[in-house]
């Protein structure tokens, strides 16, 4: 799994910041979350592509997180057999995405679906083979969505003495039972995965938690994660200012993260107003609550490996 942080700005594309938005790739499919203004350039400077694109997850209808999503559909439609793409967000979204249709008469040949979030909509907000996704209410100065993305459970350890005992040869059936097939043994009878695989591992896990303060959603979003994406939009100075626009400092942010249990945090959203000068404050405010915790730059990429077996 990998996670490609496009922009890491908040408010208004800056010619050394783009705006928040996180790619996360998974045997190759992308899903992406939130699409501000100019999104489609530092995708362009990836390795990503349009293609791979399965789900567009939106936080909030305000212009930093959602102004690039015409221009990434329209891309989108650019490449043959793109396939469906799935587009995650508040209620509004689909009326958005219509307006600027009819305006703009743009042509999309793929299938499009929008899952609206709705009072009483179930934390899932979207399922496949891989991934789900859940989805919960934070609290901006409008209606905000963050989004926590988690990898299905892969099949426990592979035991190969069990297997041995049970009359399994190494080899080819080896890999059938760890993928989880029920194999037949040439001798007769036939052995499952549960008598030779240890309890499922549990998945990757990645929260996004952008344009709001603490709230108890962020916390349960949060919970836990390998990775956690979350605005730290000003230093501890701002602090009035943070929990009047509905955004974090840098130390809340971190506090959220450490407390939450994730493992690594990725501060993202970071006003124009600062320069690249103030960067050592910003590490050093979000170190002070929780050391693995870093401040984002523009198409940094992490990749997370599968947790150790215990
Ligand atoms: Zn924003
Ligand atoms: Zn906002």
């Amino acid at each position: 799994m990998e996670c490609v942080l496009l922009g890491s700005g908040g408010m208004m594309p800056m010619p050394g910041r783009a705006l928040t938005s996180l790619a996360v790739r998974l045997q190759g499919r992308v899903y992406l979350f939130d699409a501000g203004e100019g999104c489609q350039v530092n995708l362009k400077k990836t390795k990503l592509g349009i293609k791979p694109l399965r789900v567009l997850a939106v936080s909030h209808l305000h212009a930093d997180h959602c102004l690039g999503l015409p221009g990434l559909m329209m891309l989108r439609a650019q490449v043959p057999d793109a396939g469906p793409l799935t587009i995650l967000g508040p209620p509004g979204i689909e009326r958005f995405i219509r307006q600027v249709r009819e305006s703009l008469d743009f042509f999309l040949d793929y299938p499009l679906t929008f899952i609206e979030w709705s009072e009483g909509h179930a934390e899932l907000a979207y399922e496949d083979e891989l991934v789900r996704i859940l989805w919960g209410p934070l609290k901006h100065t409008t209606f905000c969505l963050g989004y926590r993305l988690e990898e299905h459970p892969r099949p426990g350890k592979f035991n190969p003495e069990a297997a041995r005992a049970l009359g399994v040869p190494p080899g080819p059936l080896w890999g059938k039972l760890q993928h989880g097939e029920t194999v037949t043994l040439e001798r007769g009878g036939s052995v499952s995965p549960g008598q030779v695989l240890g309890p499922p591992r549990p998945g990757r896990k990645i929260c996004y938690g952008v344009d709001t303060r603490p709230n108890k959603t962020l916390y349960r979003l949060c919970g836990d994660v390998d990775l956690a994406f979350l605005d730290g939009m000003f230093l501890p100075e701002e602090q009035e200012e943070a929990e009047t626009k509905g955004h974090m400092t840098a130390e809340d942010a971190a506090r959220v993260a450490a407390r939450a249990g994730a493992r690594h945090a990725v501060l993202v959203h970071i006003s124009p107003r600062y320069a690249e000068d103030d960067m050592g404050r910003f590490v050093d405010s979000a170190k002070s609550r929780f050391e693995n915790a870093e401040i984002g730059r523009d198409l940094q990429q992490i990749t997370l490996p599968h947790r150790p077996d215990d």
